[in-house]
């Protein structure tokens, strides 16, 4: 099973994605206002929607609904729709909203109404999405709402706990034991507030959620911080592998548009490292372009005989057939310290991602493997010097501040 976090926002929030999730390319899971962009990011469409699973009538899980639909319904050029899974009341807001969205006579109304079958979800109905059976688990919120679970083979694999204030309840279905569990939490915690908050599983955590379980928060406000305390919320991107056996794929938390890879660089890849290195310290503020250039050759020399003799070790990120972001790992001698026995240690230097690629995870991605095989190599440390707009990526992955002291001496 393949989970892609397709945004993590929720009805009050500063900017994020609407909470939405997709599973195998198929399956929706909610449809905020913003879905059809959602999807559109993720590199999905509309008309590929199989089946769509709404947790309950409120505007930020079905506002997305007529705009889904109408362009599923263009997209596959009539022919049968997808099955609207979701409750009596949740589907009847649908239609309705399909009608206000257009008009009540418009053929793509009647299509959602003739040619998307319907499945009435409840508390103890059995239905099954393409391979997995699915479950439903009652929440307790203003609207009556509906969590979902997917198995296969017995197996829990997935499961989305929305919209809920804090109950025993929802504390057991946690204790199910999925491999992954995606949960709002929204709120500030404790017995009256609309949402849970964080503070609601912190303490109940190990009592409550099973080793196997990869828990994330989400339905946010605003950005997280990657983790409060023990708690992890989830990240628009996020990709997830779930296998039968139980494994989250290993750390596919590194998001990347589908169709992009990462690879380690070669030697014949010094040139453009190089080029990436330019336009790093470019973007960094370097004003004079000739002390640029004259680094930037500099720069390739080196970089290749570090490539050539392993003192220089560089992973590329390709999107499109196309070297988009890239990163790399100075090693060196060292002289070893009591914690840190070592006789080299390792810089992250060089992490750039061309600017029309942004904001997409390639950073992220790029880190994640370079800290890997620092881990991998038993470096005790890895260090860095972080730009402005680096730090709050190194600060999620665990990198802190050190008391190093500089002097100018040009
Ligand atoms: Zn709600
Ligand atoms: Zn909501």
């Amino acid at each position: 099973m393949r989970v892609r976090v397709l945004g993590t926002g929720g009805f009050l929030n500063s900017g994020l994605r609407g909470n939405a999730f997709l599973v195998d390319g198929r399956l929706l899971v909610e449809t905020p206002p913003d879905i059809v962009a959602s999807l559109g990011a993720a590199g999905a469409r509309a008309g590929a929607i199989e089946e769509l699973f709404i947790s309950h009538a409120h505007g930020d899980h079905v506002f997305g609904a007529p705009f889904l639909l109408f362009n599923a319904w263009k997209e596959r050029g009539g022919g049968k729709g997808p099955r609207i899974v979701a409750a009596r009341a949740t589907r009847e807001r649908i239609l309705e909203l399909a009608a206000l969205a257009i008009r009540p006579g418009h053929p793509y109304v009647a299509w959602i109404r003739d040619e998307c079958e319907s499945v009435e979800a409840a508390p103890g109905t059995g239905f099954s999405f393409g391979p997995y059976e699915a479950e439903c688990y009652p929440m307790f919120h203003e609207l009556p709402t509906l969590g979902l679970g997917l198995r296969e083979r017995g197996g829990l694999l997935f499961q989305y706990l929305p919209d809920t204030r804090w109950d025993e309840r929802v504390g057991a279905y946690l204790s199910l034991g999925a491999r992954l569990a995606v949960c709002d939490l929204n709120g500030t915690g404790g017995d009256r507030s609309v949402h849970m908050g964080a503070e609601d599983l912190e303490e109940r955590l190990d009592e409550l959620v099973p080793a196997g379980t990869r828990l994330l928060g989400t339905h946010l406000s605003g950005p997280m911080e990657a983790r409060r305390g023990r708690v992890e919320f989830a990240r628009e991107g996020m990709t997830f592998r779930i296998a039968a056996d139980g494994v989250v794929g290993a750390d596919m938390a590194a998001p990347l548009p589908d169709g992009a890879l990462i690879r380690e660089a070669l030697v014949a890849d010094a040139e453009l490292i190089a080029r990436q290195r330019a336009a790093m310290f470019v973007d960094m503020g370097s004003k004079d372009l000739e002390d640029v250039e004259r680094m930037r050759v500099a720069a390739e020399r080196e970089i290749a005989r570090g490539l050539k003799d392993g003192s220089y070790r560089a992973w590329l990120a390709e999107a499109g057939g196309e070297v988009v972001a890239g990163g790399g790992v100075i090693v060196a001698p060292f002289q070893p310290t009591p914690t840190d026995p070592a006789l080299r240690r390792a810089w992250i230097v060089n992490v750039y991602v061309a600017p029309e690629w942004r904001a997409r995870g390639f950073a992220h991605a790029l880190m994640r493997v370079m800290v890997a095989w620092c881990r991998e190599q038993g470096f005790g440390a890895v260090s860095l010097h972080a730009s402005e707009a680096g730090r709050p990526i190194y600060e999620e992955l665990g990198f802190s501040r050190t008391n190093e002291m500089r002097l100018a001496l040009g």
